[in-house]
């Protein structure tokens, strides 16, 4: 490629609104533009890059058997009926109507439209097992979209799905998945860790999370100095040793996670996905003699929405309190904030607020530990359920008994996921095994954000001047950076010569051609990130030599002309 005739839109200022690494080197280095919030136009540099991303991610799916498909984005609402998930999946689903009124969402993951598929064309045991994948658009309307294609509202993803005839081959596939995670992201050349995740409602089966290490991660993820645990924050919790009690004062959202039985009987009340309930807070009140119900109060954290919980659910029950002002939550609850006494409430009252400031509203500023104003934490609020929650810190002995806990920031890039047969049950998902025996199948899936990767590579691999590319995915493996050529043949001559050896040899080229200042070349194929740069003059030529100066690389050296291909070799 010619810079002269490509799309070089790279920026010297720093966007004020990007507030980490990748995102603002991103903009700088012209590889996406914003359209709208978490909305992405990949520009020509920043998409050869997401190309090479998807297409190692595809060549070491097609290596573990698993075929190719492409789904449609958008989805029809019976499908999501069918399992449950429309009235249970909130507000990141976008839902839409179209011409006729029907209803449609746009696909933030496609369980339902491949069991519906797979429902259909497969009959028999001896099509299993069977895995599908596609690498596709998303769109989930992120509570807060940010860091750019990081956590967008539409995304590239590969999600691959699963069909067995039983758990142990389930368990084979998910082996091989989890091979096929670790060759991916060894070929992108990334620092990653794979880590137990909580497979939550869906029973005992097993879920693990693939982490780039980066400090500007999103979540905690906890490793065993001494042996190969490794967990994100959630299920470390779950199953760690009962640490300190909060110390007073001390805000019970740090402490406060309820144990996964907790979440799964209150999950399973509500209707709702226990697999996304794990940052909730549950307070909850025992019922007096009348029969009546305490205080139940399920704080919903992170991107989790009251619109996941069925409607049927609550019909009759309560009437929950969405972004409640303290007013209406005082009317719900009976009495003013921050002096509670005994709560009776004749029915569940849900309120989506943050947990510190339920903790504040329910404890009043007199709050002593656990101890409240009026009201004995103890004996009023279930103090069973408050001992089993957890609190994993650094330093804490392991799960396993080996070595003690460090924490990391990660960001989460991968997931793979033992479903069991939530979706095929709800969606009679059958094959006949070998006695003719119609039997449910089951399922797994495997997630990776293929165009966050982009941005998590450059999060673990940039300087002061710029992205520093591994060759795999680097927009170009080679700049050739040619001095004053419209004013020397003899430099430009050498440069295109340079450039069509390189490219029959197979590599990735940028001829940066521009008419422009050699600081300002140099300065944009740094900032662009590219391997490995040549530089053309005619000082060098008259030598003889090329300057090469690797990305990482200190110093320039000087190669023959005649030695630039096997040099790069
Ligand atoms: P997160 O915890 O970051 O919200 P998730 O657990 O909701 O991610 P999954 O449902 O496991 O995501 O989807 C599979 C993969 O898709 C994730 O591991 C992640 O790499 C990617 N992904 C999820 N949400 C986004 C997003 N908003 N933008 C970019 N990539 C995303
Ligand atoms: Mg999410
Ligand atoms: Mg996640
Ligand atoms: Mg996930």
């Amino acid at each position: 490629m010619r810079a002269s005739r490509y799309l070089i839109a790279t920026q010297k200022e720093t966007p004020a609104d990007a507030e980490i690494i990748s995102h603002q080197l991103m903009l700088r280095a012209g590889m996406i533009r914003k359209l709208a919030a978490g909305l992405y136009t990949w520009l020509p540099m920043g998409l050869r890059t997401l190309r090479k991303v998807e297409r190692i991610v595809r060549e070491e799916m097609d290596k573990s058997g698993a075929q190719e498909v492409l789904m449609p984005a958008v989805q029809p609402a019976e499908l999501w009926q069918e399992s449950g998930r429309w009235t249970q999946y909130g507000g990141e689903l976008l839902r839409m109507n179209d011409r006729h009124g029907r209803d449609f969402c746009f696909g933030p993951t496609h369980e339902e439209v491949i069991t519906d598929l797979i429902r259909n064309e497969l009959k028999s045991y001896k099509e299993l097992p069977a895995n599908f994948y596609q690498i596709q658009t998303k769109f989930r309307d992120e509570r807060r979209p940010r860091f750019g294609v990081m956590r967008a509202r539409e995304f590239i993803m590969k999600d691959a799905y699963s069909f067995h005839l039983n758990a142990e081959s389930l368990d084979e596939t998910y082996q091989v998945m989890h091979r096929t995670y670790c060759a991916i992201f060894d070929r992108l050349g990334l620092e990653y860790r794979p880590v137990q995740a909580d497979s939550g409602a869906i029973g005992g089966s097993a879920s693990h999370e693939f982490h780039v290490l980066a400090s500007s991660g999103e979540d905690d993820i906890v490793f065993s100095t001494d042996s190969d645990y490794a967990a994100n924050i959630e299920k470390a919790e779950a199953v760690a040793p009962a640490g300190e009690r909060p110390a007073p004062g001390e805000s019970m959202q740090d402490v406060a996670t309820p144990d996964q039985r907790t979440i799964e009987a209150v999950a399973t009340f509500l209707g709702i996905d226990a697999t996304r309930t794990v940052k909730t807070l549950l307070v909850k009140g025992e019922a007096d003699e009348s029969g009546q119900a305490g205080l139940v109060a399920l704080v919903l954290r992170g991107d989790h929405t009251l619109n996941e919980i069925k409607a049927e659910n609550l019909a009759g029950v309560a009437e929950p309190l969405t972004m409640a002002t303290d007013e209406e939550i005082e009317k719900a609850v009976g009495c003013k904030a921050g002096s509670i006494g005994p709560v009776n409430l004749p029915v569940p009252v849900i309120v989506d607020r943050s947990a510190a400031h339920l903790a504040d509203f329910v404890c009043g500023a007199n709050r002593d530990g656990y101890h409240l104003t009026g009201v004995n934490w103890e004996r009023d609020v279930a103090i069973d359920r408050v001992e089993d929650l957890r609190n994993v810190v650094e330093g804490d002995p392991s799960p396993d008994g080996k070595g003690t806990l460090e924490i990391r920031r990660g960001i989460e890039v991968g997931h793979i996921f033992k479903l069991g047969n939530k979706y095929s049950t709800a969606m009679n998902a059958t094959v006949l095994d070998e006695n003719g025996k119609s039997v449910v199948m089951d399922m797994g899936c495997y997630g990776i954000g293929v165009s966050r990767i982009v941005a998590a590579s450059i999060e673990q691999n940039h300087d002061d001047k710029g992205i520093i590319w591994p060759d795999a995915i680097a927009p170009f493996q080679v700049a050739i950076v040619t001095l004053n050529a419209h004013k020397s043949p003899t430099v430009a001559e050498a440069g295109e010569k340079l450039y069509e050896q390189l490219r029959q040899a197979g590599y990735d080229v940028l001829l940066d051609d521009r008419n422009e200042r050699p600081g300002v070349k140099f300065a944009d194929m740094e900032l662009i990130g590219i391997p490995h740069r040549f530089v053309v003059s005619d000082r060098g030529l008259a030598a003889g030599t090329l300057e090469y100066k690797g990305r990482r690389d200190e110093e320039k050296q000087d190669v023959p002309v005649a030695e630039a291909l096997p040099f790069l070799v």
